[in-house]
């Protein structure tokens, strides 16, 4: 007869862990993503300056400033890459301003400045253009950078799959040079480590300061080298962090997920409130 299983110790449970499962992690889900894999080689910034109704580009000493954030952000980055030995060139170039039909330039579904941006250049995709684009500039990858008049919260729209769209978002008037190479790195694969509180503290611990973790700080540290592909393969350092944050069953990170089941549970109890009602 077989005996009921004995309940796994949280020190035995990392046997459990196979190269397998550290692949499948939760934290390394944008690693060779979407269209820029990779930020090594030739990366064009396509800039994009963005007039909404309210807030226009119209000071040439504004939008000087603002390439020049962009250009310094670039020139971190290849700082970075030649310490580690990796050929980064990253070169800016200036697109037509985009005209968006309303001031909310977020990461909806909706996205009609995004589609407008597409249209105007007569593409199906964002992806297709980037790639044509590339192809014509003789580049690696291209990346737009829409940079909004605005104070908010910057963003990158990172690629899960093959064909998402990568692109970033900056709110130049709370932006600095950090915000930037913070959103770009997403876009190669980074993650955030600021939320929830005990990922923060299990990086902190693990790497110490990041870029990923507050743009305060310019250090792109270990594991964010190894997700953006400066770095071939994971420390022993990276091994262990990956296992404190991850399930040894599922490989996934535990924290994002648990988080994600207490928000459908919310989301259902939410619902079924609603129709009690
Ligand atoms: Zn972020």
């Amino acid at each position: 007869m077989l005996s009921p299983p004995s309940r796994v110790a949280p020190v035995a449970a990392e046997k459990f862990f196979t190269e397998e499962h550290l692949s499948m992690h939760n934290l390394t889900r944008y690693k060779n993503r979407g269209p820029d894999r990779e930020l090594r080689g030739r990366v064009l910034l396509c800039t994009v300056f963005v007039n909404t109704p309210s807030f226009r580009w119209e000071d040439g000493k504004e939008r000087d400033a603002a390439l020049e954030t962009v250009k310094e952000a670039a020139g971190y980055l290849m700082k970075c890459a030649a310490e580690e030995n990796v050929s980064l060139d990253i070169s800016t170039f200036i697109q037509k301003d985009l005209e968006a039909p309303s001031d909310v330039i977020r990461n909806n579904p909706g996205k009609r400045w995004l589609l407008r941006f597409i249209r105007e250049r007569s593409a199906v995709t964002l992806n297709g253009w980037e790639r044509k684009m590339a192809a014509k500039t003789g580049n690696d990858s291209v990346v737009p950078v829409f940079l909004v008049k605005q104070e908010g919260i910057s963003y990158a729209n990172v690629a899960s799959f093959p064909f998402d769209q990568e692109y970033v978002v900056l709110y130049w008037k709370s932006a600095k040079k950090y915000t930037l190479v913070h959103e770009l790195l997403h876009v190669y694969g980074a993650i955030d480590y600021y939320y929830p509180d005990r990922l923060m503290t299990l990086a902190h611990e693990s790497f110490g300061e990041s870029v990923m973790l507050s743009s305060r700080s310019g250090v792109i540290d270990e594991f964010t080298r190894y997700l953006i592909g400066w770095k071939r393969e994971k420390t022993d350092r990276i091994c262990r962090f990956l296992k404190m944050t991850g399930n040894p069953f599922t490989g996934q990170n535990f924290i994002t997920h648990s988080i994600c089941r207490i928000k459908r549970w919310k989301f259902r109890r939410e619902k079924q409130r609603e129709k009690a009602q």
